[in-house]
């Protein structure tokens, strides 16, 4: 198919239709991004620090039409649109303070004269990038890669079409040089040739563990460096001292933001017998307190997921897990995109709902006998995103700390990204890290200088 289109979610009506990108037009774009390099690298860092600014406006200034855009082309409820723009304003705001101190040359002390690592741009950089934070995802990469001195190309999801080619009309409206942000409007299967092309040197991608596999294949093969925000299966675990009055609220937050479309939700509710009942009464009041609606009434806090298929595919789970023994306690009502949010309880490893990312509002429950077996059951994943957990002993949690395989583990909080600190997985999630002074570092070469 040559044409990409657009539909509603939630109302099921066409938004728009775009012609797919010609080789010969990605060719010339390659070129454009390259040219652009050599003449981008060379602006100091100061001067491409300061157009974050020119970002941050553009977006505070539109935020009302993109927010609409997202909601519109995936079905997020508006308020949490809005709060994705905030973010990336944010963002915006922490490069440009910083990254004058995050690149600057590192002096290290050995015979030499003077020796130093140098953080130069390596080039063109492709990123691969999901639906889930349409505005989010594309500016973590390419907010940091810009400002390092490199030249970036989008392939963005395709039912969020709208949002990448906005995305590049941002960055135009700011003031960087044509070709330093381009949109590609391509297939899966032109992907391979970019990768292979000479002009691209490294590849970013945010998606699916599947996807994740093909691309580190291919790059791989090209020797091309990859960073891989791959999917997970979080735990959070609940222990008997857990202040449910306090932290109920992030609790439903961590499953349910964003229809339970997050890499880093929390989607396995691990939880001690002795707090198990009262957990699952107020988890569930909470679940049901939920606004589901038209997701761009200001008042809707619970949207649509983004497609049909991945209703299905999550339903499909849901119910191979209730024929392994899972029971519903709350929900498992679908009708085309609207999934309502739902617990599932007596869920088990074995069961997809224990296994398998469910990327939609779906709380798997699993009742364990201790604080030991909630983190070995915690533990029992093979993706590594991140891991929270809920107790007064915080002493005692960061005990764990070292067991933790994952990217990240967060006490009496949510799994959440922040631009100050580092974010990625282990295992099935990737590899690499964005965000903070790590992510600006994944693609630069650094570079040792020796001077005798
Ligand atoms: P997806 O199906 O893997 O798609 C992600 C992106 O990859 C899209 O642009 C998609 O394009 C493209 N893509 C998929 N297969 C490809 C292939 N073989 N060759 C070239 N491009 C390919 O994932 P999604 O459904 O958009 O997003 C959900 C997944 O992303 C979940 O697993 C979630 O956990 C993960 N995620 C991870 C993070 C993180 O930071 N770790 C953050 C957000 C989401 P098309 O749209 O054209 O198919």
């Amino acid at each position: 198919m040559s044409i990409i289109e657009t539909t509603n979610p939630y109302t099921n009506n066409k938004i728009k239709s775009y012609t797919k990108f010609t080789s010969e037009k990605v060719n010339l774009m390659l070129k454009t991004a390259d040219n652009t390099f050599k003449e981008w690298k060379l602006v100091s860092l100061k001067d491409r620090a300061k157009l974050l600014d020119n970002v941050a406006n553009v977006l505070h200034e539109n935020i009302e039409s993109y927010s609409k855009l997202i909601t519109d082309e995936m079905g997020k409820p508006i308020s949490e649109s809005k709060a994705e723009i905030e973010k990336c304003i944010l963002l915006c705001d922490f490069y440009r303070k910083n990254a004058d101190l995050l690149l600057a040359d590192e002096l290290i002390k050995t015979e030499a004269q003077e020796s130093f690592i140098s953080y130069d741009p390596l080039g063109v950089i492709l990123a691969i990038m999901p639906w889930n934070y349409p505005f989010w995802q594309v500016m973590r990469f390419a907010i940091p890669t810009l400002t390092s001195g490199n030249t970036t190309l989008l392939k963005h999801a395709s039912n969020v079409t709208g949002c990448s080619l906005i995305i590049e009309d941002i960055f135009e409206k700011s003031g960087y040089p044509k070709g330093c942000f381009q949109t590609l409007l391509v297939d899966h299967n032109q992907i391979e040739k970019i990768i292979e092309d000479d002009i691209v040197k490294a590849i970013s991608l945010t998606g699916s563990e599947k996807a994740g596999r093909k691309i580190a294949e291919i790059a791989g093969k090209n020797l091309k460096k990859s960073v891989l925000e791959l999917g997970g299966n979080n735990a959070c675990i609940i222990l008997e001292d857990a202040n449910l009055e306090k932290y109920m609220d992030t609790i439903v937050k961590s499953r349910m933001q964003n229809t339970g479309q997050s890499c880093i939700a929390a989607k396995r509710f691990i939880v001690v017998e002795s707090i198990y009942d009262k957990f699952l009464k107020n988890f569930t009041t909470k679940i049901k307190d939920l606004k589901s609606g038209d997701p761009s009434n200001k008042d809707t806090n619970f949207g649509v997921m983004a497609r049909q298929d991945l209703a299905n595919t999550l339903k499909e789970q849901v119910e191979k897990s209730i024929n392994k023994g899972a029971n519903v306690y709350f929900g498992n009502k679908k009708e085309r995109t609207y999934y309502q949010p739902t617990i599932l309880t007596n869920v088990k490893p074995g069961m997809p709902v224990f296994d398998e990312e469910t990327f939609g509002p779906v709380a798997s429950i699993i009742k364990v006998k201790d604080k030991q077996e909630a983190y070995d059951m915690a533990s029992n994943s093979k993706f590594g995103l991140g891991t929270m957990i809920f107790t007064n002993d915080i002493e005692d949690a960061k005990k764990h700390i070292s067991n933790i395989e994952d990217g990240s583990f967060f006490i009496n909080e949510l799994v959440k990204s922040d631009p100050r600190l580092p974010f990625g997985g282990t295992k099935a999630s990737g590899y690499g890290r964005e965000l903070s002074r790590e992510g600006i570092l994944e693609f630069v070469n650094k570079k040792t200088i020796y001077i005798n």
